[in-house]
């Protein structure tokens, strides 16, 4: 069958996230579900700026097509919640303006975007963009873990020609793509697994390759190269009033390089959504492993010394803070992130083992751009916490800067070791505090791993299409363009196979 597709994903069977830790000391999340991050995320959906589109070179007719392909299946407008009112109004006060509306679109000013959420709390994810497959021509194998490509490297070139995978039961099988002309393998592993999986496969730099005993198949220094992360910091505001939950809804997009958002309230459970996020981004994912983070009285982890912060220091560390107390935190966060990141990383293979993370090196905070960007950021953070609408909407009692910020310090949201001037330095608040928004990427850059058609290159038939692919951070939150690029390589893909008459849906 011509258009015959596997498509593969690793669902774990225990959950749908997998923590890392940069080895900068940031905790971070991965999925590991069908779907992606877009079953474990915040939900919040934005379209990328048409100057973006423009500057990596995209269609932008196709563009315009893609976004609302995706809109239209699982993309909603929000009922805004009494926190994201109050942070929109704050936001005009402090000049983040004009007011944009409930727009996808990526305007200065503050808006109100999109959600995957629907009122109920249901989510909508990527995996329901498979319904618009014909399912005579899709297999979707979920517990399906690719170990490594395979490649004929006979010829002048390597051509891919499968993928070795192990099932639930840890079985390993291998599948072959068709030796049809036009038949590839797409690699959509995301910004920690594409890197990674082309790298075990033996594709990358040839000396790191060697030490860990992986044939060489094409050698390329930019496997693994670029990495990005947008920090983020927050400011927890407790406030008096009941704080009804939520995640993103609103944003401030300023023009100094720094997006504030917010999130409040707590959910159900320590297991719930709104737990993880709106609990202030402190806890990872859906994953229950890093509850325990989200509370202030953690600290001291911190205080151990790089080399000592073993997983089995860390789990007994989680051990002993399973049960703090939920009322700690009644209020929100309102958080800043750097838009475009100059800071950048490596990621490196640890084994060959694909179950196990890279280790992953953001660099935060290493470009001086990005320190005065958060610090903007703060600013504007203490301005709005201060705004007459802010203060008559939520019912804060104005407290000292400090006092807001020494909280913040004292949370020990990373593992990084805390400096004495973190309060008064907000440059040290801003390293000292950061966190992740989850909007990593890079790893194979299109230009240096990929070509501008997502090629890999120095081989045949393999693709790589996903969030590692992006050079420069599309500034808004990803998920919106990673999934509208899904549908732009497709049907350009199908638009050159079958003509631009081929009849897309
Ligand atoms: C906690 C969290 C909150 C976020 N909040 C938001 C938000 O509110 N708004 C927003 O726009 N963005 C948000 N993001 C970011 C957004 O979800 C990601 O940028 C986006 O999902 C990246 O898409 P991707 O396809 O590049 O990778 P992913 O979504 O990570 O997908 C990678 C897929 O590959 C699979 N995979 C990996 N390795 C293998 C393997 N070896 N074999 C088989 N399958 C494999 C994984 O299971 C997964 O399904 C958030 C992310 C997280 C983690």
């Amino acid at each position: 069958m011509q258009n015959f597709h596997i498509s593969l994903a690793d669902t774990s069977s225990t959950s749908a996230s997998q923590c890392f830790i940069s080895t900068d000391g940031v905790f971070n999340s991965r999925a590991r579900i069908l779907g992606g991050g877009t079953c474990i995320n915040a939900g919040f959906y934005t379209r990328a700026s048409s100057s973006y589109v423009k500057r990596v070179g995209w269609d932008p007719k196709l563009v315009n097509e893609s976004y609302p392909w995706v809109e239209k299946q699982i993309v909603q407008k929000p009922n805004l919640a009494p926190w994201q009112k109050a942070v929109r109004d704050a936001l005009l006060d402090v000049g983040v303006s004009p007011f944009n509306g409930f727009t996808f679109d990526h305007k200065y000013g503050t808006k109100v975007g999109g959600t995957i959420f629907e009122e109920s709390g249901r989510r909508h994810t990527a995996a329901e963009l498979l319904a618009s497959a014909n399912p005579q021509n899709i297999d979707v194998l979920i517990h399906a873990t690719v170990q490594k490509l395979t490649f004929d490297t006979r010829g002048k070139r390597p051509k891919a020609v499968g993928v070795i995978f192990k099932d639930e039961n840890g079985k390993q099988h291998e599948a072959f793509i068709s030796k049809r002309s036009g038949s590839e393998i797409f690699v959509t592993s995301g910004a920690i697994g594409s890197p990674q999986l082309l790298l075990l496969s033996g594709i990358g730099p040839k000396e790191d390759l060697k030490k860990l005993e992986i044939p060489l198949v094409h050698h390329n220094k930019f496997v693994g190269e670029g990495m990005q992360d947008n920090p983020m910091n927050t400011i927890f505001v407790p406030v008096k009033n009941h704080v009804k939950q939520s995640l993103i809804q609103t944003v401030g997009i300023t023009k100094k390089g720094v997006y504030i958002e917010a999130s409040s309230g707590f959910g159900q459970g320590r297991d719930s959504i709104q737990c993880h996020h709106a609990l202030g981004y402190l806890c990872f994912g859906l994953s229950k492993t890093y509850n325990f983070w989200m509370n202030e009285q953690i600290g001291q982890l911190s205080t151990i010394p790089p080399k000592q912060r073993t997983k089995e220091a860390i789990e007994a560390y989680k051990d002993t803070k399973k049960d703090l107390p939920f009322e700690a935190f009644k209020g929100g966060f309102i958080l800043e992130k750097i838009a475009v990141p100059k800071s950048k990383g490596q990621l490196k293979l640890i084994d060959t083992n694909v179950e196990n993370n890279p280790a992953v090196t953001f660099n935060y905070f290493s470009h001086p751009r990005d320190l005065e960007s958060c610090v903007e950021g703060i600013r504007i953070i203490e301005s709005l916490v201060k705004s007459s609408d802010f203060i008559s909407n939520t019912g804060f009692d104005v407290e000292s800067t400090e006092k807001l910020l020494n909280m913040s310090v004292k949370a020990n949201i990373n593992l990084i070791p805390k400096q004495t001037n973190d309060t008064n330095s907000l440059e040290q608040f801003c390293k000292d505090t950061v966190i992740t928004i989850w909007h990593y990427h890079g790893g194979c850059h299109v230009g240096r791993v990929v070509d501008p058609n997502y090629r890999v290159l120095g081989v045949d038939r393999l693709r790589v299409v996903d969030g590692s692919t992006f050079t420069i951070s599309p500034g808004t939150n990803p998920q919106a363009t990673v999934m509208m690029l899904g549908r732009y390589v497709g049907v350009k893909i199908l638009r050159e196979r079958l003509g631009k008459e081929a009849n897309v849906v």
